[in-house]
């Protein structure tokens, strides 16, 4: 640092200041602190982002593999419904749409034992409808040729579809190690169990593929041991997967590879274990400038491993490249960071600068006198001719009088000529003046040393006149100071100029009245002095004066203000302040009364005084004011407080009929008094049985039948009508009384349901919402046990309805909880699912049954791509998870098909019904089910 300053263009002319230099240095250092923060931020939601998109995509391969394992299953069922024996047209009728509507399935098959001995009659047979039939297998070089003959056989007898797999129908997989080995162990464990990667006997063994096979046994065989079930195995079901399709397809269709800065690439295994990269989407990265790129995070990559009927798969995202738009927040700190701290340290700079202007005029001055006699001569024509006045007293003799004086000393300070010489200094000095700047000349006379400083003078016929005088010691040859250079500029003008800025800084123009910043000023001041006196605050309006400007114009209302305020600053003391805030409103500040009558005579006296009619041009105005007031300290120890409660007491004046004045009083407080009143009624709500339920349908999309009812809860007040949920819940949340009233819901609720299944109206489920209080206490498990227990509701009939974010605060002991209430067979729903933390990794550690979709992604689904995009992925996350969904607020048509489309279990929304009372839903309930009829715009 040292060596920078040393640098020429530090030390020659000191371009820069230290200061600025320095100024500018810690505002670098800060805003790449900031810069650093935010980034960090940054890039740690931009994780969270692609590790929720990367979740998104690994469900919905997961759904799609979990799809075709189901199909196998359902194949398998044909089998043990048929005892074991299916034909093959019963075969085909079943198999073949499965095959028709999921293109990767590349075939449906089922394989069959053949032993030895049976071979000859099973070729015969199968030769009478496919000519020169043969049992085969595969050569090492991939050849098929008709099999040896051995003891056993698993041949593939009926295959869907036929005419693209030819030339597997009669191969004998249990020739081959690798099939064997994955058929012996489902036959085993007689669940679905799938092939390592294979190059598949269809499409010339350049397909990769994987075949899920489920064992099918003789009816009625006992499989109770691996050894019993190895006995009775007939065949197995299978189906043969392009897993590249699979894939692909499932994204596709779910539109997850529209984002292009995004490389996907899923991971199989083959019989050797090794990887084997299936599908890759390689995404497109944005072309990027060289700034982005030093911006933007290098690649970040994911590996989700998941396991499909015993196979491991592993699914890679990669992200390629973070956009500029997520980094707005810490380029725009860094941005104005920069900018800032050039423009501080650019002020600093400029005020060093002046000061050494100063200093280098006073040091060139003193350099200019200090030349012989004859240099001075020299510049003497220069001297007598400058503009401003300069003196030369002697430093040897007392009172340091006047040796010489220019001709603008005399022209400045009306002397005449030569009348100066021999004064002394001092009587150019204000006789009555004690300013410290003069205190500072003396001293620097006193010390021989350069000084300067601001001093009122007087001109010799007494005009004040405000100057700058700088005052330099003369040396002679042997170093001793023999004279002073007295010079002075007249800044009079100058002050007076900035006098005028300053008033303007604390008046306001139209009116001459104190402006707010004064007002403040006043204020401070007077509860400084005030000790334990009384300082009143009067806010001050006029009545209806807008009404002036609207309908005689600006010009008239801004005189009738002008008038108004000299009639205010007329009617108070000295010692008070009138101050206007901004249009007819205005404020006084009353010292000096000692209680609230002697400041409401003189609050009188002023609006008294605005009463008097007022002419201006050719109108008779007469204006009424409503004033309000507030005292210190009763009513407030800061001038914030005081403004806020007069003007407080003077809303309340306008309220009560205007042209009056009201002193504050605490039930003023509006906001306050409002939550007051609320808490105090809200405790007092139970006991009154304030309280009502309101139940809103729920409607199965498949079937149109309504399955259930949300509770929501009304308050019906006495004074405040039927107050909403929005309003109270979270007060009864911080008073703790959200315990109480959920208990009481939740016991309305289930006793509600129960009445509606005894009469009849079907297998109806309830859905109660819990607040963040209610699941973080103790005994919740406890309370949900005993409200069963005591109406009768069975568990599996009650949905309770949790947020995310109440889960996340302790999301170990949430987990646990919501294992108890699952344990009694409560069902588990998460409510504005996607407004919360969406934490996917968490997520599928929740054991809840369903998802709710906010009503806000219902809203969009319809408006953007994206919104859309949103919906379809958030219903193939949750039925990944295996989770139902269902969506709330849904309002239009358009609306309810999407959702349909996107394969949406349920719907709640005004569309179907909005919440209502039990009378009223009842009907709706018995006819079980509802027509949608959209909510009009
Ligand atoms: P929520 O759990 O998200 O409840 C759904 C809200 O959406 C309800 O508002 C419902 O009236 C409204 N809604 C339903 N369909 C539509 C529609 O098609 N369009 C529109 N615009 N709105 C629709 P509500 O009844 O005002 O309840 C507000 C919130 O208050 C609830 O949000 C819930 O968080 C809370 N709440 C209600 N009852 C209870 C309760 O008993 N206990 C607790 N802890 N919270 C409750
Ligand atoms: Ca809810
Ligand atoms: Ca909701």
């Amino acid at each position: 640092m040292n060596r920078l300053f040393a640098h020429p263009l530090f030390r020659r002319r000191r371009i820069v200041s230290r200061a600025a230099l320095a100024t500018s240095l810690a505002g670098f250092a800060l805003t790449a602190a900031l810069f650093g923060v935010a980034r960090e931020l940054e890039a740690e939601s931009a994780r969270v982002d692609f590790e929720r998109r990367a979740a998104v995509r690994t469900a919905a391969v997961t759904r799609a593999f979990g799809e075709a394992v189901h199909d196998l299953r359902a194949l398998n069922l044909l089998f043990v419904a048929g005892k074991g024996e299916v034909s093959r047209d019963a075969f085909d009728a079943f198999a073949q749409p499965l095959a028709a509507g999921n293109g990767y399935l590349v075939a449906l098959e089922y394989q069959r034992f053949v032993d030895g001995a049976a071979r000859a009659a099973f070729e015969a047979e199968r030769a009478r409808f496919w000519p020169g039939f043969a049992i085969r297998e595969r050569t090492a070089d991939g050849r098929l040729v008709v099999a040896p003959p051995r003891q056993r056989y698993l041949v593939n007898d009926y295959v869907v579809p036929i005419a693209s797999n030819g030339s597997v129908f009669g191969y004998d997989l249990w020739s081959s190690l690798e099939e064997r080995a994955y058929s012996q162990r489902a036959i085993d464990a007689g669940t679905p169990t799938a092939s390592p990667l294979l190059r598949l006997v269809q499409g010339d063994g350049a397909l990769r593929g994987m075949l899920v096979v489920m064992p099918v046994y003789r009816p009625g065989a006992d499989l109770s041991s691996v050894a019993a079930r190895r006995a009775a195995v007939l065949g197995q079901a299978a189906v043969v997967i392009d897993t590249g399709l699979l894939v692909g397809g499932s994204l596709h269709a779910a539109h997850l590879l529209a984002v292009d800065d995004f490389a996907l690439t899923l991971y199989g295994r083959s019989s050797a274990g090794e990887r084997v990269a299936v599908f890759h989407h390689p995404g497109a990265p944005p072309a990027q400038s060289g700034l982005e790129r030093w911006l933007g995070e290098g690649p970040d990559a994911i590996t989700t491993r998941f396991d499909v009927a015993g196979s491991q798969w592993e699914m890679r995202a990669v992200r390629l490249a973070r956009g500029l738009d997520s980094q707005v927040g810490s380029l725009s700190i860094l941005g104005y960071g920069c900018v800032l701290s050039l423009a501080v340290a650019f002020l600093v700079q400029q005020r060093s600068a002046r000061t050494r202007r100063i200093e280098s005029l006073v040091e060139r001055r003193t350099a200019d006198l200090a030349l012989t006699a004859g240099a001075l001569r020299l510049h003497q024509r220069a001297i007598e001719s400058a503009a401003n006045p300069i003196l030369m007293v002697s430093a040897t003799r007392p009172g340091y009088p006047i040796e010489y004086a220019n001709p603008a000393c005399e022209r400045t300070l009306g002397y005449g000529p030569g009348e100066l010489a021999g004064k002394p200094l001092a009587a150019l000095a204000r006789a009555d003046s004690e300013e410290p700047g003069l205190e500072e000349l003396r001293q620097a006379l006193y010390e021989c040393r350069k000084a300067h400083a601001l001093v009122r003078q007087a001109t010799r016929d007494g005009r004040e006149l405000v100057s700058e005088v700088y005052i330099a010691p003369v040396n002679n040859a042997q170093g001793a100071t023999e004279h002073f250079v007295v010079t002075t500029y007249d800044v009079t003008v100058a002050k007076r100029y900035e006098a005028e800025l300053a008033h303007r800084a604390r008046y306001d123009s139209l009116t001459g009245l104190a402006n707010g910043a004064l007002l403040l000023d006043r204020i401070e001041r007077a509860l400084a002095t005030a000790g334990n006196a009384p300082v009143w605050l009067v806010a001050l309006d006029i009545d209806h004066f807008k009404l002036v400007n609207d309908t005689l114009g600006r010009r008239i209302g801004d005189e009738a203000l002008r008038a108004i305020a000299a009639r205010v600053a007329a009617s108070i003391r000295q010692a008070d302040t009138a101050a206007r805030t901004g249009g007819d409103n205005f404020m006084l500040v009353l010292v000096g009364y000692a209680d609230e009558r002697q400041a409401a005579a003189r609050v009188q006296a002023v609006r008294d005084a605005i009463g008097e009619p007022l002419q201006i041009e050719e109108h008779t105005l007469v204006f009424g004011s409503s004033a309000g007031v507030a005292g210190y300290p009763a009513d407030g120890r800061d001038p914030e407080t005081l403004v806020k409660h007069a003007e407080l007491a003077m809303y309340r004046t306008k309220q009560l009929g205007r042209n009056a004045v009201h002193f504050y009083a605490p039930h003023m407080n509006a906001h306050a008094s409002d939550r007051l009143a609320l808490e105090g009624a809200l405790r007092g709500a139970l006991r009154e049985d304030q309280f009502e339920l309101y139940f809103q349908p729920q409607v199965d999309l498949g079937s149109g039948r309504v399955v259930g009812t949300e509770a929501l809860i009304r308050w019906r007040h006495p004074h405040f009508g039927t107050v909403r949920p929005e309003r109270f819940i979270a007060l009864a949340e911080e008073t703790g009384l959200i315990v109480p009233i959920g208990a009481w819901v939740l016991h309305t609720a289930c006793r509600q349901n129960v009445r509606w299944q005894r009469a009849g109206l079907g297998p109806l489920r309830i859905g109660v919402n819990l607040s963040a209080r209610q699941f973080a206490e103790p005994d919740l498990v406890q309370t949900v046990r005993s409200v069963l227990d005591e109406t009768g509701l069975q568990a599996d009939s009650l949905e309770i309805e949790l947020t995310e974010s109440m889960m996340m605060a302790d999301v170990e002991s949430a987990i646990e909880t919501m294992h108890c209430l699952k344990a009694m067979g409560v069902k588990l729903s998460i409510d504005d699912f996607g407004t919360g933390y969406s934490s996917l990794a968490y997520l599928k550690r929740f054991p809840v049954d369903v998802l709710k979709i906010d009503r806000s992604f219902v809203h969009d689904s319809v408006l953007s791509r994206d919104g859309a995009a949103m919906v379809d992925a958030i219903i193939s996350l949750a039925h990944g998870l295996r989770m139902q969904v269902i969506a709330e607020g849904v309002e239009t048509l358009e609306q309810l098909d999407y959702l349909r489309g996107c394969g949406c279990d349920e719907v709640q929304g005004h569309i179907y019904a909005r919440p209502e009372p039990v009378q009223m839903v009842e009907p709706l309930l018995r006819q079980g089910r509802v027509e949608p009829s959209p909510v009009q715009a």
